[in-house]
Formats: C-alpha cells, structure tokens, sequence
C-alpha cells in the first residue's frame, strides 16, 4: 500500500476512535488512572456539557435545570424539590457552598443532621475538620473551594444514600460541576468515590491515586467524620492532599 494511503487510513482510524471515546464520555463511560500521574485532558479545554447525551440523567434539554447558566439558576430550578424520598426529612436543600468558579471542589457523600439544619455542607465537626484541611493544612480560605455532597437531601440517620436517591439527585451534582468547572475534585468518602467513578472499589484502594471525572482530575481520600473515629489515618489524608497542592502549584505555575 503507498505510504499516502497508510496515512489516510491512520488518520480515519484516529478520528474514528475519537468521536467514539468522545461518545462514551458522553454517556457517561469513565476511565481511571491508577497511576501517580494525574490525567492531562481538562474539563477547561474542552467545551463538554456533563449533562449532554448523558442516558441517564433525568432531566430533558429544555429543563430548567439543564439550561441554568448559574449556580443560582440551579439552585431555583431545584425548587423545592421532591424528586426522590428524603425531601420528606430534610429541613432543608444542602445545596453547596463557595467559589462559583473555585479551581478546587470537594464533593462528600450527603447532609447530616448539623447540615441539614444550616442548610450548608460540612457545618459540624466534620466540617470543622474539612475546614481544617483546607485553611491550616492548604493555606486556603473555606471561600476559595467549592464544597457540596452527592445528594442534596439528608438521608435518615445518616445511613447510606440509596441508588434511587442518587440517580435522582446526582444530575444537579454533575450540573454543578459543569458550572463550576474546577480543575481538581477532592472526593471524600467511600461513597462519594464509588458514586462519582461508578465502582465498588474499596476507598483504602482508591485513595491517594489519581482518576478522571470527565476529564477533571479526582483525588479520593478518606471522610473527615471517618478521620474523626480514626484519626490514626490523617496522615494517610495529609499525604493525599499534599499531592493535590503540588498539582495545584504545578497548574498554577
Ligand atoms: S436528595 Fe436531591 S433529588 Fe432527592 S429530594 Fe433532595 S434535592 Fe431532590
């Protein structure tokens, strides 16, 4: 075969092969990395809407909250939302906090009952420790970040949210995300990582490992209520974090 038509037929396979992978983050198929070096493709450079032909998401393409430019426009299209069954013990919506266009977002699992009652994400012990984490141990303002939970709704006794309950709540997540469009999530929690990389494995080893989150790159470590009842394992999350600051020293420099 002539060495022209070797590359013409390369290049259609390379194009072929993007517009598929493209495809499939579309609907949501994501990659891992397991390795140390985080993932190179940014949400920033591309123009990708994470709702955008996503199958599963619940709401159509004239949704109010599908066309929210804002974070406030979301959080109005929320409503008072009763999409799933916690909206009837929640005191209030628990619907994020921060920087609308923080280069840093932490993502925990759900409300508890200090949260629930303030209406703000990470307000109770826990949350003192997560501030702790970011202004003592980041040098950052709580203000800087962006901090907000996979489901909006406090779960009963602080179990579990249930698949139902998140595949419910999870597209105003992933909206937020899209306007918020940080650099680097910081998932915290077994629940949170299984949810947003949609696997079952164990948070011990996922944590510390770079992933990808449609692009964005996703550091998993430990729940601060979980440091509260071992806080034998801060260091584990002192090593995760210190890699986060020095790939926000690495973007920013
Ligand atoms: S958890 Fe989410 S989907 Fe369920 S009622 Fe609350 S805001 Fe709505």
């Amino acid at each position: 075969m002539p060495v022209s038509s070797e590359r013409e037929e390369l290049a259609t396979l390379v194009t072929s092969l993007r517009r598929h992978l493209q495809r499939q983050d579309r609907v949501g198929i994501r990659f891992l990395c397991q390795g140390e070096s985080p993932p190179t493709d940014s949400l920033r450079d591309t123009d990708v809407n994470l709702l955008s032909g996503t199958e599963t998401d619940l709401f159509s393409n004239s949704s109010e909250t599908y066309k929210a430019k804002t974070l406030e426009e979301l959080r109005a299209a929320i409503g008072d939302c009763q999409r799933c069954k916690l909206w009837s013990g929640r005191t209030h919506i628990v619907f994020g906090v921060g920087n609308p266009k923080a280069k840093l977002m932490f993502i925990g699992e759900g409300p508890g009952r200090d949260e629930d009652l303030q209406g703000e994400p990470f307000v109770g012990r826990a949350g003192q420790l997560l501030t702790d984490i970011i202004t003592k141990g980041m040098g950052l303002r709580r203000e800087d970040v962006y901090i907000a939970n996979v489901v909006k709704c406090r779960p009963p006794e602080n179990r579990n949210p249930e698949p139902d309950e998140v595949a419910s709540c999870e597209p105003f997540l992933k909206k937020q995300i899209d306007l918020v469009r940080p650099e680097i999530i910081i998932a915290l929690g077994k629940f949170a990582v299984q949810a947003l990389l949609q696997t079952k494995a164990p948070i011990t080893k996922l944590r510390g490992h770079w992933h990808s989150y449609h692009g964005i790159k996703l550091m998993p470590t430990f729940h601060p209520a979980y440091l509260l009842r071992n806080p034998g394992d801060k260091k584990l999350v002192w090593q995760d974090i210190k890699k986060v600051i020095n790939e926000m020293a690495g973007s920013s420099a």
